[in-house]
């Protein structure tokens, strides 16, 4: 852990002073701002591509993280220097009583930014509630536009609930709204080009991701995967992809637009141009396990630290000791299966 400049409250958790901010960097100086929350490993999608076959065993709720120890560990992790949590799964809108615990987590001073990652099935009907809420910056996943095909992925007939969802999401003012597109050849590479003109009339940043060898029972399979690079040769067919500058708070997408496009396409390449060197996650599991990097199985289990009734100060050295402990990477390349076992869905998508 190292203290970054005068400014920089320690990363021990002492409290900064009037006007100082604090930074929480890890052994290789990345400095930590940004928490990913897994609240629930259930989900009402069956994705082909992140299911564990056979659906895999459920947490009970009494094994998942509860609002108040999730609320307890955010206002800690606040006080050391994140500034930014994402919400995600499993899917975020299946947990009961998300909207309060999204209040509540909202009045945390000093948290900047909550954002939420969602299928989108139940976005309809959730959307408005969210704003309130305090949400605005939406990813919502979404590999196809063809509601036939969205079925055969997903397991579920529902791209019209999550078409109307993203419709409404719009109506309301949500700003971004991010369109996670998980590249998959022979899936879905056909869809590439209609997705990409979705971005020249709306308002959104379509991204496409690339597959990564998660959860050991997987479908991964290199055949399927399909490099950036590649999809970025298919799309500069419709015209040149002109770089757009990244923002502070964005997060590792190559972003680009088509000249008057009134949205963006971005690029997330973790496993041909992986960003392990500008990474400033810690991620939090919905079974109570901070996790450093989403592809290394190493975690601690805060969980049965905060249920034996560690201290303030007991909790704050477990997270500041899993940032130190950060891998510097993870080893994947193109081609290559990985070592992380963990389900996206546990994990946090
Ligand atoms: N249920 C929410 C949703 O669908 O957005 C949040 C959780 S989901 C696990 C988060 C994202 O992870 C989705 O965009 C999903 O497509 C992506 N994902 C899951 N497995 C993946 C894999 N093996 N490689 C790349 N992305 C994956």
């Amino acid at each position: 852990m190292h203290k970054k400049n005068s400014k920089t409250g320690n990363a021990a958790g002492q409290p900064a002073g009037p006007g100082e901010s604090k930074q929480l960097t890890d052994m290789f100086s990345r400095s930590i701002s940004y928490l990913r929350i897994s609240l629930t490993d259930h989900c009402n999608l069956r994705c082909l591509y992140c299911t564990p076959q056979g659906d895999g065993a459920k947490l009970l709720s009494g094994e998942l993280l509860s609002f108040e120890e999730i609320l307890r560990l955010v206002r800690l992790a606040v006080s050391l220097g994140i500034k930014k949590v994402r919400l995600t799964g499993g899917e975020p809108l299946v947990r009961h009583g998300i909207l309060d615990f999204i209040r509540r987590l909202a009045q945390i001073e000093g948290l900047d930014d909550i954002r939420l990652t969602t299928n989108g099935v139940l976005l309809a009907d959730y959307a408005e509630d969210l704003y309130a809420a305090g949400i605005r910056k939406l990813n919502i996943s979404l590999d196809t536009m063809r509601p036939e095909r969205f079925k055969e992925i997903t397991g579920v007939d529902a791209f019209a609930k999550v078409w109307a969802g993203i419709q409404r999401a719009k109506e309301l003012g949500f700003s971004p709204i991010k369109l996670n597109v998980v590249a998959l050849r022979g899936v879905n590479d056909d869809e590439f080009l209609d997705f990409a003109r979705l971005s020249l009339t709306e308002a959104l940043q379509v991204r496409f991701i690339e597959f990564m060898p998660i959860g050991a029972a997987s479908i991964w399979d290199k055949k399927n995967y399909i490099s950036s690079k590649e999809i970025m040769a298919r799309l500069e067919t419709l015209g040149e992809l002109l770089p757009v500058e990244a923002r502070r708070m964005d997060g590792p997408a190559r972003v680009y637009r088509f000249a008057e496009a009134k949205g963006g396409i971005g690029f997330i390449s973790p496993i041909s141009h992986h960003f392990c060197e500008r990474c400033n996650r810690l991620r939090l599991t919905s079974e109570g396990k901070l996790r450093s990097c989403l592809l290394s199985d190493k975690e601690t289990d805060i969980k049965t630290i905060l249920r034996s009734g560690a201290s303030d100060e007991e909790v704050v050295k477990v997270i500041v000791d899993t940032i130190i402990n950060k891998p510097k990477g993870h080893n994947l390349s193109e081609g290559k299966g990985g070592s992380c076992h963990g389900s996206m869905s546990r994990i946090g998508g």
